[in-house]
């Protein structure tokens, strides 16, 4: 009889990928590789795991394309050469001093990724905020939830997450707008499809201009024209306040500016806003009679309303239907804004965003600057917000930024108008790269290089979409000289004559970000990483003899962190403010994630397995646009906006709006060229409070590929 097979070692972890952050168990075998299985007692995903997360060991066993060493070069005409890790910070560090000595710290800057663990976003913003004294430290998540930051800070006071996964098996209305939640939170998604099974009396609406797999269970889809969700949102809130379905009690108690919003939505009769989102009047009605029949009504969103150039204004248009039928602080209900990166709400919580501060204190509070600064014992911290993730590479070509170092992020394929960004690097006088991967664009623009640990080389904490925070494991040694982000970071510091950066562990980062907490909405002072391996995972705020497992639920008392504790019901205007097509670029170009990728492919895109789903990047195109075009499936078209050029194969189909066509975003050079990138295309404009670029709309003209 055959000895069933044993792993040496068994680790729990969490899934590094998409916010929804589901539990792995990872096996470590004799020969040093790892296996992994869904937790089964994990409350995320209860042992589920998504295409993604099963082939998750695939990217850590397969070595192949991973950076062992640092590597540096003195001019960008050598090339890079292999050095000591201090030879490779003594020089970054110099290097830094001298461009902050001779043009002040806003010289130099630090862009990071959602996929940092907290320990490492925690130890470059006290770098940069506290110690170099410039507030340019930004991340990828600027591209992915910033919107849904401002938008809870203006309407509930903090950046504050109110419901818990478990209140979707308790609702009995959920609106999914902005999302494909069954392609991009998969895990999530599962269970909004089994309560659904399970009572199939709960209505499930799904607003999005093209017909997703998340439609396949919606009781209405509301295929909206681009742009439109404001109007939308104004039309059910209209319908809702006519039909008399609004909490008047919470409205009067516990919000602000009910009646400017009456006004604003009053303004739109439902014929003008059923013609303006492309809509029957009926369908928007019957969204507002399962809304307002609901006693658990949870909205749920991701970059649709985020990657927007109004955003923010997006956002506060949904959760308004939250607050208008009081549906916020009590089980079943509220908004649930969904992360697209694993551990976006780790970074948040410990400030690292330009414009952030740790436990969600405010750069604009003297106060709150002051705090810190006594904390952490450097610099004063300065009161202006820093560069944002897009406004970081205009400052490199302009001139004004010298330096940028780029940690676990790959802004080559993922940038709007991703062109500019390729022209900053080149003008840029010092690029530093820390990555894990061989593969990223950025790497060739690069004066050092450093190579990282990834994913189960190191351990750390996450938070997910619903405040819970998991301890993740160290389970494998990193290859070559890689070392943990946190470490470098740290030494880097060191280098700097910065005090206040020996930690001897990860732990001992958590215990200073703890600290931090304490007396804020955030308050976690009663966790530390004993309780976390032990427990595994918890949801904040988790004080001092507070619940074992944390708290769930936000706002149950109804007392809001806005100064008057009331929320604030906001009147946006639905001005579109986002590129327009025209005769020369007649078509919107909305561009979004596939199932099986992950961003921009530097780990997913090394399985075999999850590269069958689709093999290429694609333009998806309705029958009638095509017809017009004269193009067949698989045809090659040029796509062009007023920024690039993007040619692909077409993939006609009735499930996009006519009118609308749609590009994956992942490919780039890294699997392919930059001729299948769809952000050569993109828009740069943003919106005007979160900085969030509108990746979702911009004016193309498309044409078949001729060759000559
Ligand atoms: Fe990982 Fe997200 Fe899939 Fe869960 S749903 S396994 S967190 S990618």
């Amino acid at each position: 009889m055959a000895l069933k097979k044993q792993p040496i070692d068994q680790l729990t972890s969490t899934c590094c990928y998409c916010g929804v952050g589901c539990g792995v168990v990872v096996n470590k075998e004799k020969n040093g590789s790892i296996t992994l299985t869904g937790n089964k007692d994990h409350p995320v995903n209860k042992g589920m795991l998504c295409s993604k997360g099963l082939n998750l060991h695939y990217t850590v066993n397969d070595k192949s394309d991973r950076l062992l060493y640092p590597q540096m070069r003195y001019n960008k005409s050598m090339p890079m050469q292999r050095v000591s890790w201090d030879d490779a910070l003594d020089r970054t560090a110099a290097v830094f001093k001298t461009f902050i000595d001779k043009y002040g710290p806003d010289s130099v800057a630090f862009y990071a990724s959602g996929q940092c663990l907290t320990e490492e976003y925690y130890v470059v913003n006290k770098l940069m905020k506290g110690f170099i004294g410039s507030n340019n430290i930004d991340t990828n998540s600027r591209l992915c939830m910033s919107s849904a930051v401002a938008a809870y800070k203006i309407a509930l006071g903090e950046d504050a997450v109110p419901v818990c996964y478990d209140d979707i098996e308790l609702a009995d209305c959920i609106l999914v707008m902005g999302g494909n939640p069954a392609w991009c939170h998969p895990i999530l998604w599962r269970r909004v499809e089994a309560h659904k099974a399970a009572n199939p009396a709960v209505k499930i609406i799904v607003a999005d201009p093209r017909v997703t797999d998340s439609c396949a269970n919606a009781d209405l889809h509301l295929q909206i024209n681009p742009g439109t969700d404001i109007t939308l949102n104004h039309a059910i809130g209209r319908l809702l306040i006519e039909n008399g379905d609004i909490d008047f009690d919470f409205i009067k108690d516990h919000a602000e500016g009910f009646e400017a919003y009456s006004e604003i939505v009053f303004k739109n009769s439902l014929f003008d806003a059923a013609k303006t989102c492309g809509l029957s009047e009926s369908d928007i009605r019957l969204a507002a009679k399962y809304i307002g029949e609901a006693k658990g009504f949870v909205t749920m969103w991701t970059m649709g309303l985020n990657q927007s150039a109004i955003g923010v204004n997006k956002n506060l248009s949904l959760i308004n239907l939250n607050l208008i039928t009081g549906h916020i602080g009590k089980p079943g209900s509220g908004p649930l804004s969904l992360t697209g990166q694993p551990n976006a709400m780790g970074g948040r919580e410990v400030g690292g965003l330009a414009n952030l501060l740790p436990a969600h204190r405010d750069l604009s509070n003297p106060l709150h600057c002051e705090e810190v600064q006594k904390f952490w014992g450097g610099k004063p911290i300065q009161p202006k917000p820093g560069l944002t993730a897009t406004e970081m590479f205009e400052a490199l070509n302009d001139g004004r930024l010298k330096a940028i170092w780029i940690m676990c992020t790959n802004p080559l394929t993922s940038l709007p108008n991703v062109r500019l960004a390729e022209e900053a690097l080149k003008k840029a006088k010092f690029v530093v790269v820390q990555e894990i991967s061989n593969k990223p664009e950025t790497l060739a623009y690069a004066d050092v290089i450093l190579p990282a640990a990834a994913w189960a080389e190191k351990e750390g904490t996450m938070t997910n979409s619903e405040r819970r925070i998991s301890y993740l494991n160290k389970i494998v040694e990193p290859p070559g000289e890689a070392i943990a982000d946190a470490e470098i970071i740290c030494r880097f510091a060191r280098k700097m004559g910065y005090k206040g950066f020996d930690f001897e562990n990860p732990a001992a980062i958590y215990a200073e970000h703890v600290k931090l907490t304490a007396k804020t909405n955030l308050d976690i002072s009663g966790l530390n990483y004993d309780i976390l391996k032990e427990r595994k995972t918890v949801q904040w705020p988790y004080k001092k003899k507070g619940p074992p497992d944390g708290q769930p639920r936000l706002f149950t008392d109804r007392n809001f962190y806005r100064p008057s504790k009331k929320a604030l019901i906001s009147a946006v205007p639905d001005t579109l403010t986002s590129e327009l097509p025209n005769d020369d670029y007649p078509l919107i170009l909305t561009t979004g994630r596939i199932r099986d990728q992950w961003h921009t492919m530097s780990k997913t895109g090394k399985v075999n397995k999850l590269n069958q789903h689709y093999k290429q990047a694609f333009l998806e195109i309705h029958p009638d646009d095509a017809g017009i075009l004269g193009l067949k499936e698989l045809d090659i078209v040029v796509v062009t906006s007023r920024r690039g050029e993007v040619q692909v194969q077409a993939k006609i189909s009735a499930q996009i709006k006519k009118g609308v066509v749609f590009l994956p975003m992942h490919w780039g050079k890294i699997l392919g060229n930059d001729l299948n990138r769809a952000n050569n295309l993109t828009s740069d404009r943003v919106d005007p409070i979160s900085k969030e670029p509108d990746f979702k709309y911009c004016a193309v003209n498309i044409k078949k590929f001729v060759k000559t």
